[in-house]
């Protein structure tokens, strides 16, 4: 179990970041040193280089003394530094040795012919840096330069002390490097795991969601920030689909509901005509009524289904100029037998044209729905009133009814599918018509409201883009 967590360590967010974390500081760490190394090594050659030239300058001067004055100055000169530390020669342009400093800790320095020649040709002086030929882990740096006529002074020092501070230095980083990448990894790893243990937790809630217990949700810190944002976030997406999905069960109870009643109608009558019908004129009324409950299941089923692809915008919409007022009027002029029979007046405020750009057949489907409740729910003697007003950019059309009104709790639900509010019950009706015209206005993206006084009447606001 152990290992199989350690072998999979790798693969998980809080190990990356440690990793990065680490290397680049180690990265940037070994940059600085080597930075401060290969600055410190120039240095140290600068400084050489600039010892050896002034050893020129001495024993330039001093050869106008003659040549012991000058083999003097060699053994006082080697002796005060060190004869494992510097060393000098004499060499004539050819390289014969004329004078040279105890050599024993040194060894067998070669002359180096190439530099001679380039002496010859006029150059003040040549630098080499060569291995001390009897400690071959040191190096030197050596000197050729002209010091009067047909005299070349060697001179050179030993970098050893240098090689030692240069490896101390280069030991320390070594050591240093690997406490602080051991610190580095760990303070990484540390925060690492810190900064995720929020998503930890989202991530175990969502196993226990997964699990049934759809009521869990992520505990929030209040700490504001990124994971508590993504907890918040995660939080009220549980809490939305829970919404859904007490929507959708509202739904399929409400279809059961309503498939079931005309069914058990049809069941009803098949089985009376079945077990008690004998003539012709029952048959035929039965077989009228089953006609008309399938065309009311079919009604539904096809408004149901209508809504399902505008929501989902699987509709295809025949979008052209409409102008409103027309549509309203040849709506108007469907309804008036209706409205006439239940002696309801139905009044128009409207300018001459009105364009909307939408689906021609939806947006009368729409407003048939709104023209036929209010007819639906207006008691006779009642009046209704339709207007039409462009205002910059927008469309309203008002359809105003001095009807039965909607209760203060009903009115949230009305846009929702199956809804009915009790008090229209025993109308006829199966509640999807405000949903489709909804559903019709958003597509064109626009809005229904609705606002009501009970008792007194509704106002139904559609609002277009114009
Ligand atoms: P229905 O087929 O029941 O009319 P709708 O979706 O068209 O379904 O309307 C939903 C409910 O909203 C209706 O059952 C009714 O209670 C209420 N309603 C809609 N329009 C009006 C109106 N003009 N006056 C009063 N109540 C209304």
């Amino acid at each position: 179990m152990y290992l199989k967590k350690l072998l999979k360590l790798h693969t998980t967010l809080a190990f990356r970041l440690t990793f990065w974390y680490t290397a680049i500081f180690v990265i940037s760490f070994s940059l600085a040193f080597f930075g401060i190394y290969f600055l410190t090594v120039s240095t140290i050659h600068e400084r050489v280089d600039q010892e050896l030239l002034s050893d020129k300058t001495e024993f330039a001067s001093l050869l106008v003394y003659g040549s012991d004055t000058v083999k003097d100055e060699i053994e006082i000169e080697t002796e005060s530094e060190g004869a494992n530390k510097i060393f000098f020669r004499i060499l004539t342009l050819t390289g014969e040795e004329l004078a040279v400093s105890n050599l024993t800790s040194w060894g067998n320095v070669e002359i180096d012919k190439t530099a001679l020649t380039r002496l010859k040709s006029g150059t003040n002086y040549v630098f080499r840096t060569i291995e001390i030929p009897k400690h071959h882990q040191h190096k030197a740096r050596i000197l050729y330069s002209i010091i009067g006529p047909d005299k070349i002074l060697q001179v050179g020092r030993s970098l050893k002390d240098d090689e030692y501070l240069l490896e101390s230095f280069r030991k320390l980083f070594g050591t240093t490097m690997i406490i602080l990448s051991v610190f580095s990894a760990l303070t990484g790893w540390f925060m690492a795991r810190r900064a995720l243990k929020g998503i930890g937790r989202i991530t175990s809630t969502a196993i226990e969601i997964s699990d049934g217990a759809l009521e869990k949700r992520v505990p929030v810190n209040l700490r504001g920030d990124e994971i508590d944002r993504l907890a918040v976030t995660f939080n009220s997406m549980l809490d939305r689909i829970n919404i859904l999905i007490s929507e959708m069960k509202e739904m399929t109870d409400n279809i059961a509901h309503d498939l079931k009643s005309p069914l058990t109608r049809i069941r009803g009558l098949a089985e009376i005509v079945l077990t008690t019908g004998k003539s012709m004129d029952e048959f035929k009324e039965m077989a009228a009524s089953t006609i008309e409950e399938c065309d009311y299941l079919m009604e539904m089923i096809n408004t149901l289904l209508m809504i399902s692809e505008i929501d989902a915008k699987l509709n295809n919409f025949n979008m052209v100029d409409i102008d409103m007022v027309d549509l309203i009027q040849n709506a108007c002029e469907i309804f008036q037998p209706i409205s006439n029979i239940k002696g309801i007046t139905i009044a128009t405020e409207m300018p001459d044209i009105c364009l909307v750009r939408g689906d021609l057949q939806k947006l009368q489907r729409m407003m048939a729905n709104l023209l036929d409740n209010a007819i639906k729910y207006t008691r006779t003697g009642g009046s209704i009133t339709i207007s039409l007003k462009k205002d910059h950019d927008k469309v309203m059309i008002s359809v105003k009814d001095t009807g039965i009104g909607i209760l203060k709790d009903d009115l949230p639900h009305i846009f929702k599918r199956f809804y009915r509010c009790d008090q229209s019950r025993t109308k006829e009706g199966i509640g999807l018509g405000l949903s489709l015209a909804s559903s019709i206005c958003k597509a064109h993206n626009g809005n229904l409201t609705a606002t009501s006084s009970p008792g007194k009447g509704s106002a139904f606001v559609v609002t277009l883009p114009g």
